[in-house]
């Protein structure tokens, strides 16, 4: 038995098996998706999107690969119009056949480095004391996956269910609903039309395909052992409509009924259970669908955590407290809407009454608050705080499985001490400065700390220097663990109390340049005061060199890294140390809406600081490795993972930046000499250089009428932090490479950068600058 290790194992690629795979690997978590099916499937299934679900689509960037999506804010409640406007920038259902939606899920997963298995068919569980392994048939053989965590996404015939033999109490099927897609017809639209003798549902897509679903008022559900036969929904359709449907070609017919059953544990030990695999219940209006999708937003994160080591006592266990209250709830809600909408003429005076009490506001808002997941409030923890455990649509983009600690855009006290008192969560919680803005984040001065799904726990007045914020660090270890290191003095002081910011770049060998900084000060090196400045990835690294070095000549410099620690917040320190000003940026590049979420953080930070939203220099440094993979074993997941970041962001972060560039301005690229030097082990990477060189080339002359330059910068071998560099031997050889008989510093690099940044430069644009201290010279 072939045996591979992860850290998840999902079983089943439907929206909610996608949707946790890609929350996972937000959270970094190692992922493997086994499907079943070979093919993504075509069948359009559940086709509507509710409000909650929307709000957390957008949150992870995800609404621009749905594309446009027809909107109605008419609903209905068992088939009693019901209008579901509500207070959330995604009012009412939104429709995209379940294909789209999964296409996009898929596609954004597997660009964060999920792994999907298509055509393993799961035939075993095994759980152990050290972790879980799926048994699978993948083209007649046995293969097993071992991992520390199962999660069964497999749907409402859940095969982990059967195989772990999970109770599933809950209540049998009674009566059930016909439905087909049918291509070639052209009957009237009918929206849950109560006829003589039964239930008529009509409603033709954009495709011209059209949804037929009926029921014969007192039939009860069969026993079936298959989808129902076409003729069968012909003749009924015939029956209660006396329209003839029998010359239209059938695209799919399934059945749907009433049974109500839930997974007694959705979490059981190592396995998991979520969307239809712990929950089953007619689908009316899509409840299931966004049920599903909105139990993977709950556990993503939480089990992230968990297999990092990082995630509190209980925060695991959570998941099964919220969600199986959350998926009961809505299972009474789909009941009772399931009477309505099926039961015979005996139901009518409740229809009349329900009908009546619809038009009472607050009765509306309930129901539709209740269908569109709204109204859903955790038990987060003590207080009395009326935002605590709902949901905040805080509009924060593609923040990923972090949590956001959001100060109204009043709060007193500088955006430093709230950070300083997130310091020891930093590589788990951002700071969003003024990101209460917009939001039902009350008084000024206060903040919210909202868990990476959306929902509130902790709120309040203090931080901001007014009392021992006590209770902003019981929440965050609460729900984000322990921190990194003792956490007493950052909450209370400003006093930057952190672990010594690391100093620049290791001891340069003999013959590199080492300036102090009050040297390059006296040497009257201000080129860039007044100027601003965004280097992407500059946490560490060359990047790290390039911010200290433009931030020494004057910028204020904007410090990006992907998703913090301290390393972002030790690069501004230093800054300010030696005087310069900056501000950390976070995030995540090479995932879908990147450019936006960098530039709408690093907008905020320089309005704050500067009036304005100008930016001069733009150095595109982040950058990943290909790991020195054989060219024979390079993954189509990883190749599109270095593309995405590497390639991908800047071009994006370029076009991002158009309307921020000042005229003058300055766009530097970072490269590689191994644009120029074969390294058969690297062929993806220097692919994705490649590429970057050619933004130089063309988007010089679209720059040139404003007067920004645009250029390439191509380090060879260069210090870092990979372990490579503390390995003497290593560096002898990797220093023979060079024509000066030594490795690269990072200041090296950012000596030529600052160059090109700076006026001298002007005349240059369009080039490619070999910094590789003569590697190439071959
Ligand atoms: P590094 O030490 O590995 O630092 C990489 C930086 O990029 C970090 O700040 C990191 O942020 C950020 N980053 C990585 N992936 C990111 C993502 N997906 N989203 C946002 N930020 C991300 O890199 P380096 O060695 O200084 O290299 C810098 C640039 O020079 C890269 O473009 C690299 O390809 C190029 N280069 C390096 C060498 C060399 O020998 N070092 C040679 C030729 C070219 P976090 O801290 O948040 O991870």
């Amino acid at each position: 038995m072939t045996t591979l290790d992860c850290d998840v194992v999902v079983v089943g690629a439907g929206p909610a098996g996608l949707l946790l795979a890609g929350e996972l690997r937000l959270g970094g978590a190692a992922v493997v998706v086994l499907e079943r099916r070979t093919e993504p499937g075509t069948e359009s299934r559940a086709s509507t999107l509710h409000a909650r679900t929307m709000e957390i689509l957008d949150s992870r960037g995800l609404l621009d690969a749905l594309g446009e999506l027809p909107n109605d804010v008419r609903g209905h409640f068992g088939g009693i119009p019901l209008d579901l406007t509500l207070p959330t920038p995604y009012p009412g259902q939104w429709k995209i056949p379940q294909t789209g939606t999964e296409a996009a899920l898929r596609e954004w997963a597997l660009s964060l480095g999920a792994e999907l298995r298509t055509g393993h068919e799961v035939t075993g569980v095994h759980t152990g004391p050290d972790g879980v392994t799926a048994q699978a048939v993948a083209d007649g053989r046995t293969v097993g996956v071992r991992a520390r965590y199962l999660v069964a996404c497999d749907g409402e015939d859940s095969t982990v269910r059967r195989l772990t033999g999970a109770a599933f109490p809950g209540d049998a099927a009674r009566r059930e609903l016909v439905r087909a897609d049918v291509a070639g017809i052209d009957i009237p639209a009918r929206r849950f039309q109560r006829l003589p003798r039964g239930l008529a549902v009509a409603a033709r897509n954009a495709q011209g395909v059209t949804r037929v679903m009926a029921h014969e008022f007192g039939s009860a559900a069969g026993e079936r052992t298959g989808a129902p036969v076409f003729a069968e929904i012909r003749d009924l359709w015939q029956r209660l409509t006396g329209e003839d449907i029998g010359h239209g070609r059938p695209l799919w017919v399934n059945t749907f009924a009433d049974a109500a059953r839930q997974v007694a544990q959705y979490r059981d030990g190592r396995v998991l259970f979520a969307g239809d695999a712990a929950h089953q219940q007619m689908p009316i209006g899509g409840q299931a669908l966004n049920l599903g999708l909105q139990d993977a937003a709950n556990l993503g994160w939480k089990l992230a955590l968990q297999v990092a080591g990082r995630a509190p006592d209980g925060l695991l266990d959570s998941y099964h407290t919220e969600r199986h209250a959350v998926g009961s709830r809505a299972l009474g809600n789909i009941r009772a809407q399931a009477m309505l909408l099926m039961g015979g003429p005996e139901v009518e005076p409740v229809r009349a009454v329900v009908a009546e009490l619809v038009r009472e506001e607050p009765v509306r808002a309930h129901l539709a608050a209740m269908i569109c997941g709204l109204d859903i409030r955790y038990d987060t923890g003590p207080g009395d705080h009326p935002l605590l455990g709902h949901r905040l649509a805080h509009g924060q983009r593609g923040h990923g499985s972090r949590g956001l600690l959001l100060p109204h855009p009043g709060a007193p006290g500088p955006a430093e001490t709230w950070r300083h008192a997130l310091a020891p969560w930093s590589d788990r919680v951002d700071l969003v400065p003024g990101g209460g803005a917009g939001t039902a984040v009350p008084e000024p001065g206060a903040a919210v700390l909202v868990r990476p799904d959306g929902h509130v726990v902790w709120a309040g007045p203090e931080g901001g220097g007014q009392d021992d914020g006590a209770g902003l660090r019981t929440a965050l270890r609460r729900w984000f663990g322990e921190p990194e290191a003792p956490d007493g003095p950052y909450a209370l002081t400003d006093a930057p109390a952190r672990t010594p910011a690391r100093t620049e770049s290791p001891a340069p060998a003999a013959g590199a340049p080492s300036p102090t900084p009050s040297q390059e000060r006296d040497a009257g090196m201000s080129r860039f005061t007044g100027k601003t400045a965004l280097v992407t990835g500059s946490s560490r690294g060359i990047g790290r060199a390039i911010a200290l070095r433009l931030a020494r000549e004057g910028a204020l410099v904007a410090v990006h890294s992907s998703r913090g620690g301290e390393a972002a917040d030790d690069v501004v320190t230093s800054i300010e140390k030696d005087g310069g000003r900056a501000f950390a940026v976070r995030a995540e590049l090479g995932v879908p809406g990147d450019a936006d979420a960098l530039f709408l953080d690093l907008e905020q930070g320089l309005k704050e600081r500067t009036g304005t939203t100008d930016l001069d220099i733009l150095v595109n440094n982040a950058g990943i490795m290909g790991g020195g993979v054989a060219a024979d074993a390079t993954t189509p997941e990883q190749f599109d993972r270095l593309f995405a970041v590497n390639a991908k962001a800047p071009f994006f972060l370029i076009q991002r930046a158009l309307g921020n560039l000042t005229d003058g301005g300055r766009v530097v690229n970072i490269t590689s000499g191994l644009t120029h030097f074969a390294n058969p082990e690297e062929i993806a990477y220097a692919m994705t250089k490649g590429a970057v060189e050619q933004l130089a080339l063309h988007f010089a002359k679209y720059l040139a009428p404003r007067g920004i330059t645009i250029n390439s910068v191509a380090p060879g071998i260069t210090r870092n932090d990979n372990p490579v560099f503390g390995i003497p031997e290593a560096v002898e050889q990797m220093a023979a490479l060079s024509a000066f008989g030594r490795v690269g510093e990072p200041r090296d690099v950012a000596d030529v950068v600052a160059f090109l940044a700076s006026e001298d430069a002007r005349w240059i644009t369009g080039a490619f600058l070999d910094a590789t201290g003569g590697t190439l010279l071959g």
